[in-house]
């Protein structure tokens, strides 16, 4: 729901569909029409019908852990498949969001921009090898990565003299 939408915009559609449908079976026995009519005024029906999908999928198959198989499911793209894969199984998968496209190419790769989509690929490749060797350290590492994108390297303010990483940053205390 929160695809290209406000969490403002989408809190009572989400508190009205849960009602509606509680569990992943709710969702995965009703029809599509049943689940549109929820979402009717959210906009974006592509979501809808990919969630139901998804929820049908999952019904049947269970949700894998590795973000290459959580890929081949409706409406999953390669940040939730990370996402989903480091932060519920525990599992070593980059992801990559606007937050942490920032800081990988702030201290990495000052060159690369994290909004264009030429660069997406080698934005990946770093996020892939600065991953730590286990999962579980994996989970803490894009946690950290997460947030300090949110409160210390951010879209408008660079706070280089609390940074942790300051140490190894190529964009360190620059304008
Ligand atoms: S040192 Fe500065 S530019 Fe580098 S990651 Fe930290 S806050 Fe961002």
């Amino acid at each position: 729901m929160l695809q290209q939408t406000q969490v403002s915009r989408v809190i009572d559609f989400y508190h009205r569909f849960l009602t509606r449908f509680p569990t992943l079976e709710a969702l995965a026995g009703a029809r599509e029409s049943q689940v549109l009519a929820r979402w009717e005024g959210l906009g974006y029906y592509a979501r809808a019908r990919n969630l139901h999908k998804l929820s049908r999928a999952v019904v049947r198959e269970g949700l894998p852990a590795e973000a290459e198989q959580l890929r081949k499911l409706p409406g999953i793209g390669p940040y939730t498949a990370g996402a989903v894969s480091t932060f519920a199984f525990e599992r070593r998968a980059a992801l990559v969001d606007t937050n942490v496209a920032r800081v990988l190419t702030r201290v990495f790769a000052p060159k690369l921009h994290p909004k264009r989509a030429r660069d997406q690929k080698a934005i990946w490749a770093i996020a892939e090898a600065a991953l730590p060797r286990t999962g579980k350290a994996a989970w803490t590492h894009n946690q950290a990565l997460m947030e300090l994108g949110a409160l210390i390297c951010t879209a408008r303010v660079k706070q280089c003299g609390r940074c942790p990483v300051r140490g190894i940053c190529k964009s360190r205390d620059q304008e």
